[in-house]
């Protein structure tokens, strides 16, 4: 049985497209459009990996990554930002907020596919507590204060 994933996106045609690709693809799927939505099927339930849209409307989706890595039961959930902007200033500030990966709009499925198995597996690893054989996170958490640094870096 493949994980369950949660697609955070406010665009009807774009959640659709996501959902209908992850189970395609064997995961199961829940779906939120919004900031409050996202967070009650967090708690609802408890996804290996979110995919997470940036720019949830009017509301900063980013504020689920952040919201993630401050709770010590889910924060080695892994979380996969999609953006419309593929700058690397704004790359840096999905990773800053505690997102593992990004990628752009449109979504290149092959690379989210690998991004996600990449990013289930280090969590696989730490939730054992043996990361040492594990794939190297392309993103340690180590940027700020109130992000807890779980690697060395
Ligand atoms: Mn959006």
């Amino acid at each position: 049985m493949k994980p369950h994933i949660l697609v955070v996106e406010d665009n009807a045609f774009s959640r659709e497209l996501l959902c209908d690709w992850l189970e395609l693809q064997g995961f199961t799927v829940d779906s939120a459009t919004s900031l409050s939505e996202a967070l009650a099927a967090v708690r609802r339930c408890e996804p290996a990996a979110v995919l997470l849209d940036v720019q949830l409307g009017g509301e900063d989706g980013l504020s689920v990554a952040a919201w993630l890595r401050l709770d010590k039961a889910r924060q080695h959930i892994p979380v996969i930002a999609v953006t419309a902007h593929a700058m690397i200033s704004e790359q840096e500030r999905i990773l800053k907020a505690g997102c593992n990966a990004c990628i752009s709009k449109p979504v290149d499925f092959r690379l989210l596919l690998e991004k996600l198995n990449r990013w289930l597996t280090v969590a696989g690893v730490m939730n054992h507590n043996a990361r040492t054989e594990g794939p190297i996170p392309e993103q340690p958490f180590c940027g700020t204060k109130e992000m807890p640094c779980r690697t060395k870096c």
